[in-house]
């Protein structure tokens, strides 16, 4: 089979495309056949060293498509079966074997893409909203890179809560994405200076959560949007690591609440992840959650890919198409 390999980390170019067995599985595993690969900005820090993965590795933490075969021990899914997983690593491959415990049945009237689309950015903008910092109707939230993959997903999971959303973009053709998913006001924090711009439309008293997952360009001004005692969930670094930081500016910005938080551990057991999975396919099917797929690649090109996505290019959600 046909598979992305990375022998040492670096840029782009550290994605070969290579020929693999097809992998047999554990006895704990399903082997799946990909119709789609989700990329995902973690398969960048992977890559590039930032977060450690052991070499050689195969990249892609979220796909979708039908079994072909089954461990000894597993019952809960059979060949034939169409499945879709995040956070389970070796996604750009024609066939992954993944852990079964680990895969959820895709329901009907969703398709492969739409289901490789949606398990990890839209698991992450749903804990985000729900649980990190469950929004209510009439609180306002900050969120960074609104039209990104996660960001069009939160802003339209915190508008339907009825929460006010203040949206960051870097370019005008984001900003309308961002405010057809349902920004009530958006910043084009590359031209304005957002911290000037939230406060003004906050009337100076600030936003409930700021939901951030640029880092290191935002995270310190974000603390200074946020109202007493608000919370500032940083849940990326897109634009670089945040540097060390000192507890006690929490306390001169107003008693802040920080978290950093995984989706990791927001889907650690298995109740937990076919209920959040279930939500957002849900929310799909009711026609109140969007997916903004335009960027398709053959599997062969995931090297641009990623390029395109640290590049600012791209909006909404890339896949790769083994
Ligand atoms: P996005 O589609 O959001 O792409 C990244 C976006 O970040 C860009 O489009 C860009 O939007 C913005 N950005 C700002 N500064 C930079 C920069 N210097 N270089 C590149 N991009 C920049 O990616 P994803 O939706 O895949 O992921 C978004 C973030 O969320 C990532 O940081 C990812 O690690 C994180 N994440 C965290 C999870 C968790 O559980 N903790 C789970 C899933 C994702 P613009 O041009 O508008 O500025």
């Amino acid at each position: 089979m046909k598979a992305i390999l990375v022998r040492q980390v670096g840029g782009p170019e550290a994605m070969e495309l290579v020929e693999l067995p097809v992998p047999q599985p554990k006895a704990n595993e399903a082997v799946v056949k990909l119709a789609a690969s989700g990329v995902n900005f973690i398969d960048v820090y992977q890559r590039e060293g930032r977060y450690k993965v052991p070499l050689p590795f195969t990249p892609g933490q979220e796909g979708a498509g039908v079994v072909t075969a089954v461990g000894a021990d597993v019952t809960s899914v059979k060949a034939g079966d169409r499945v879709a997983w995040s956070h389970f690593l070796g996604a750009y491959a024609e066939y992954a074997a993944v852990a079964a415990d680990r895969l959820v049945s895709i329901p009907q009237g969703v398709t492969d893409q739409q289901a490789a689309a949606a398990m990890l950015q839209g698991m992450t903008a749903h804990y985000l909203s729900h649980d990190t910092y469950p929004l209510k109707r009439g609180e306002t939230a900050l969120v960074h890179a609104a039209a990104g993959g996660v960001g069009l997903l939160l802003v339209q999971m915190a508008h339907n809560i009825g929460a006010r959303v203040i949206a960051t973009v870097s370019t005008d053709e984001k900003a309308k994405l961002a405010r057809e998913a349902g920004a009530d006001e958006v910043i084009l924090y590359t031209q304005s200076d957002f911290e000037a711009e939230a406060k003004r439309i906050t009337g100076g008293k600030g936003v409930d959560v700021v939901y951030d997952s640029v880092g290191k360009t935002t995270f310190e001004k974000g603390l200074s949007v946020l109202r007493p005692r608000g919370m500032m969930a940083l849940f990326g670094g897109s634009s670089g690591a945040v540097p060390p930081f000192d507890p006690i500016v929490l306390t001169q910005k107003g008693s802040l609440f920080l978290t950093r938080p995984s989706l990791g551990n927001y889907i650690a057991t298995r109740e937990e992840l076919v209920a959040r999975s279930g939500a957002v396919f849900g929310m799909m099917a009711a026609g109140k959650l969007k997916l903004r797929i335009e960027h398709t690649y053959p599997l062969a090109e995931a090297q641009r890919a990623h390029r395109d996505l640290e590049g600012r290019k791209t909006t909404g959600k890339l896949l790769l198409i083994p």
